[in-house]
């Protein structure tokens, strides 16, 4: 048993301790406390964080199309050990793989095919992302609200072409977004619940109502809040005025500080506070990868200057969480502790899954990532195992 003591200035589990101790032990957490709480076993290594230097909870990614040049719908082993290999390095050591609206085939093939890798992932922990269920982005969405996804493919929902997807995700499909206003949604959303899958409000143009009944359905989770919405006005709140004025439901947000400006992130976090919103990238195969031009779907997505854009249109990102998390206090000038936990804690409790990930406690994941004062990421640890 590999046990390894890390002595950090400041661990965010993510609440803030002072002069912390964080001992592993293989790829689970064993402890966490100051240095008077916690004893380190003789035989532990020890690792000692410079000054300034902090341990958060790998960060979590609910929504993510790529990196490394790699694309989560390319069905091939090699791009998906890309994928997850590039996300780690970046401080992402979880995440939901997120197709985009295609073709029904392409999608179904897709989705088999990251079933199967998401088995043998679980299996086979390495020192990369951990990918841990299916995000589909479409096909049932609004053609008004659609951004960049190919209006050709987009399709009305049945339940019986649903369940052919979620036949091929066996079981790891997590969430889909759908615009709850399209007919058959309400079904959709009722099966979905049934079945464990997590409906996420987007690209819709639903009315407030029409939000509202998907939310008494049991809607809890809105995709890339303000993009891709009906927009907010003050006699038509819409989608947006449902979101931001209940609790229940946690909004995915883009923290780029080019998707959302910085001031409506404001407005969000009045109205949510610091536990309703979710820090997630929308990043697409540029993550961590040269600007210039990328196939992305059929779409050809040029990237300058840190935008995407698909003929002018904002495509996605290149995004990581620990940036948006830099960029929450940064822009939008929230305490650190808040914006860390938006990218950890937040997203594990909205996917189910906080017992294992987004907070350090005993019995969780070995997922760590060390930032500098400049909250740059200096080094990772996914399931107990470096990152290089
Ligand atoms: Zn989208």
């Amino acid at each position: 048993m590999a046990q390894t003591a890390f002595l950090a200035p400041t661990i965010y589990t993510p609440r803030p301790i002072s002069n912390g101790v964080l001992l592993t032990e293989d790829d689970r957490i064993r402890a966490v406390g100051t240095r008077d709480e916690i004893e380190i076993p003789t035989n532990a290594r020890v690792v000692q964080l410079e000054d300034g230097f902090m341990i958060t909870p790998g960060f979590i990614d609910t929504h993510n199309h790529g990196a490394g040049g790699h694309d989560v719908m390319e069905t091939s082993r090699e791009s998906l050990d890309a994928v997850c290999r590039t996300l780690a390095r970046l401080g992402t050591t979880s995440y939901y793989p997120t197709t985009l609206t295609a073709p029904t085939l392409d999608i179904r093939r897709a989705v088999e095919f990251l079933a199967g890798y998401l088995e043998e992932a679980e299996k086979r922990p390495a020192a990369m992302s951990h990918p841990l269920g299916i995000h589909m982005e479409g096909p049932y969405i609004s053609v008004k609200r659609r951004g960049v996804h190919p209006a050709a493919h987009i399709v009305e929902p049945t339940l019986a072409a649903y369940r052919q997807f979620a036949e091929a995700a066996r079981g790891k499909l997590r969430i889909m977004t759908v615009a709850p206003e399209l007919k058959h949604a309400p079904d959709l959303i009722r099966e979905m619940i049934g079945t464990g899958v997590q409906p996420s409000m987007g690209h819709t143009d639903s009315t407030f109502e029409q939000a509202e009944q998907a939310v008494e359905l049991g809607v809890r989770q809105a995709t890339h809040m303000f993009n891709a919405m009906r927009p907010f006005t003050h006699r038509d709140p819409g989608v947006i005025g449902k979101v931001l004025n209940d609790p229940t439901i946690k909004a995915e947000l883009i923290a780029d500080g080019v998707h959302v400006d910085p001031q409506a992130i404001q407005l969000l976090y009045r109205c949510k506070g610091a536990d309703g919103i979710v820090l997630i990238s929308d990043g697409l195969s540029a993550v961590g990868a040269p600007e210039g031009t990328y196939r992305v779907g059929g779409l050809t997505i040029e990237v300058k200057d840190g935008v995407c854009r698909h003929n002018g249109t904002l495509a996605g990102s290149i995004l990581t969480i620990a940036r948006a998390v830099r960029n929450m206090r940064d822009f939008v000038g929230l305490p650190l502790e808040e914006a860390i936990q938006m990218g950890t804690l937040n997203t594990a409790q909205l996917m189910g899954i906080s017992e294992r990930k987004g907070c350090l406690k005993p019995g969780a994941d070995a997922d760590l990532v060390i930032l500098d004062q400049q909250l740059s990421v200096r080094q990772v640890y996914a399931r107990g195992l470096p990152v290089e």
